[in-house]
């Protein structure tokens, strides 16, 4: 045992409470709490939850609420289960069964929707009572402190379990390796239902340093440097994907100066990854290579800074952090994290543990099926899986999964799931289905369904049969690219050309039809946010992201846009104002 870790979650946050109770803990989009009203609102919430040693479900938007939640049920002596509201409910209810949770803790927009899926009783958070409470409940560091699902390559979701003691260990390299003390501000982008925000969150709380939660999902990435800006976030941390749309929204020369840490993790990082960061970054900021996983947070780290050279392409994720051992079963081979503080398995899955998770001479070991190759300096570079697990937008995607979410459909016979590269470097999933009979863009509004956002389908392709090697198996690289079948019409108004215009820039294509459904086209959430900043730079017409999901067409968009009251003078009027805050932007 290390000197540090034996203190449960929130003996180490109400010290830091009693540290400096005034600072910030939480800035949010919908508000603040001090480190005074968090513990305060979170001994309430604690209080009002029935019984230690369960799992109480965290059903709430990624707001100021939330880390009281979090905090609140680790307090009671429980185990929190991050059930993101976003998710389909068929998904949420498997969750909340598998999890056999004992009570669910809401905000009023999720209550209705959290009785219904988890049928146990639900708590909302808005109707606690703070209370003035110093307790730290009865967690110890080897209390279950959550259960995070994951996608699980045998159709079903996997719980990953961790204890207080484990996610200390996750904090304290986070807090040595970026020397995070009481004055930074932590970004928290990612949804608690994802590990990134459990070393994001705590590693603020239990410093005394603030916790910056912003919610990209509903306000875009605009809001997202503007919000970096306004609260001066020191520590960014998120997945390539998400830095890569937020590099591309800030304007030419634009710095996000206050930032001294950008650590990323989740995908490969190139070189076009390292010059954003010399073009958008202060002088002293470090760029980090972060690699791991779900089941052992983070393993290896590499450091670059401004005036490092440029890698050729592929940039290593660097070298083993303390504590932590990679085996490689060759070289190149695969990946095996030996250390104490892996996760201690996942929930009610004997067969998944056993797959996964080894003692090598007594210390366990997780088996990662990534493909490691260790380079004659010691560093690590990745290369690829073992199985058939990928990354899609950042989000970890098990094909069979998605292929057993489809199979289960009525009429569905014969499915394959792959990761198909697209132009620009990222990789779609596409599905395809036999009989040709289907109508595919059914089947992939039922895989809506029942499947999160991520493992949707980007397109399902209808096929007679699906081509075979020689072997039997699935030919992969016989499947055919996906066609999209639109009827494409010439814009009827200047709004809808304007409109068009900057879909097919973003979506890049050559044409779209006026009534064709921006994420059937190959739109996500990161891409709809990026077409609502460029609507706001070219008309000053500026629509939150929430709304543009109600107008995913360009007719309905451009009539949205037409419709809207002329906010300050005619077009002119806007470009010169936009022309104005570009300017100011750039100073
Ligand atoms: P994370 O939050 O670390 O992405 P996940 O459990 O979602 O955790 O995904 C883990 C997988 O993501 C790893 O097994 C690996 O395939 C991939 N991955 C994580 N970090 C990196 C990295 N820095 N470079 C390449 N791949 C990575």
């Amino acid at each position: 045992m290390r000197p540090g870790l034996d203190q449960s979650i929130p003996a180490r946050f109400l010290a830091a409470a009693r540290a400096d109770p005034d600072r910030r803990a939480v800035v949010a989009d919908d508000g603040e709490l001090t480190y005074r009203e968090l513990r305060r609102l979170a001994a309430g919430i604690a209080s009002a939850i029935e019984g230690t040693g369960g799992h109480v479900g965290v059903m709430l938007g990624h707001g100021v609420r939330i880390p009281a939640a979090i905090m609140g049920v680790l307090l009671s002596g429980n185990a929190y289960v991050p059930l993101d509201p976003g998710y389909p409910p068929d998904r949420l209810r498997y969750m909340a069964s598998h999890a056999q949770l004992t009570s669910v803790l809401v905000e009023p927009d999720t209550a209705a929707l959290a009785t219904e899926l988890t049928g146990v009783p639900a708590l909302d958070v808005t109707r606690v009572a703070p209370r003035d409470s110093d307790d730290p409940g009865p967690s110890t560091a080897d209390s279950l402190a959550y259960v995070l699902y994951t996608s699980g390559s045998t159709g079903r979701p996997k719980g990953v379990l961790q204890n207080h003691r484990n996610v200390q260990f996750q904090v304290r390299h986070h807090v040595t390796e970026h020397a995070i003390t009481c004055a930074d501000k932590v970004s928290v982008l990612s949804s608690f239902s994802f590990d990134m925000a459990v070393t994001d969150l705590f590693s603020a709380l239990l410093t005394g340093a603030t916790a910056v939660l912003v919610d990209i999902r509903t306000h875009g990435l605009a809001h997202l440097s503007r919000r970096i800006a306004e609260t001066g976030v020191s520590v960014y941390h998120s997945t390539p994907t998400v830095y890569r749309y937020l590099m591309a929204s800030l304007g030419t020369g634009e710095r996000l100066t206050s930032l001294r840490v950008i650590l990323l993790g989740g995908e490969e990082l190139t070189a076009r990854d390292v010059r954003l960061f010399q073009a958008h970054a202060g002088p002293d900021c470090v760029f980090v290579n972060g690699y791991g996983a779900t089941e052992v947070s983070f393993a290896c780290q590499n450091h670059v800074t401004m005036t490092d050279e440029v890698p050729d392409s592929v940039l290593p994720i660097g070298f083993p952090l303390d504590g932590i051992e990679i085996v490689l079963a060759d070289n190149p081979g695969e990946i095996v994290v030996r250390s104490e503080h892996v996760s201690i398995g996942y929930w009610d899955n004997d067969e998944a543990n056993a797959a996964k998770f080894l003692t090598i001479d007594g210390v366990r070991a997780y088996r990662t099926g990534d493909v490691g190759k260790r380079l004659p300096d010691g560093r690590i570079v990745f290369a690829g899986r073992t199985d058939r697990q990928v990354k899609i937008r950042g989000y970890r995607v098990e094909l069979g999964e998605v292929e057993a979410a489809l199979a289960d459909q009525q009429g569905v016979g014969q499915v394959a799931a792959v990761a198909r590269p697209k132009d620009d470097g990222t990789s779609e999933l596409i599905a395809y289905v036999t009989p040709a009979s289907l109508d595919g863009a059914l089947v992939r509004k039922r895989a809506g369904e029942v499947l999160p956002h991520f493992m949707v389908p980007a397109a399902v392709v209808v096929l007679d049969a699906l081509p075979l090697t020689p072997t039997g198996k699935v030919d992969v690289r016989a499947l055919p690219a996906p066609t999209r079948a639109v009827t494409t019409e010439d814009p009827r108004n200047d709004t809808e050309k304007l409109v068009a215009d900057i879909w097919c820039a973003v979506l890049g294509v050559e044409s779209v039809g006026l009534a064709e459904n921006f994420f059937d086209a190959g739109g996500h959430s990161l891409l709809m946010a990026t077409v609502a900043q460029r609507i706001e730079e070219k008309t000053g017409a500026s629509i939150p992201l929430h709304q543009m999901f109600q107008y995913p067409t360009v007719a309905a968009l451009a009539a949205h846009l037409d419709r809207r009251p002329a906010d300050g003078g005619g077009l002119n009027a806007v470009a010169d104002r936009m022309a104005r805050r570009r300017k100011a932007r750039r100073r």
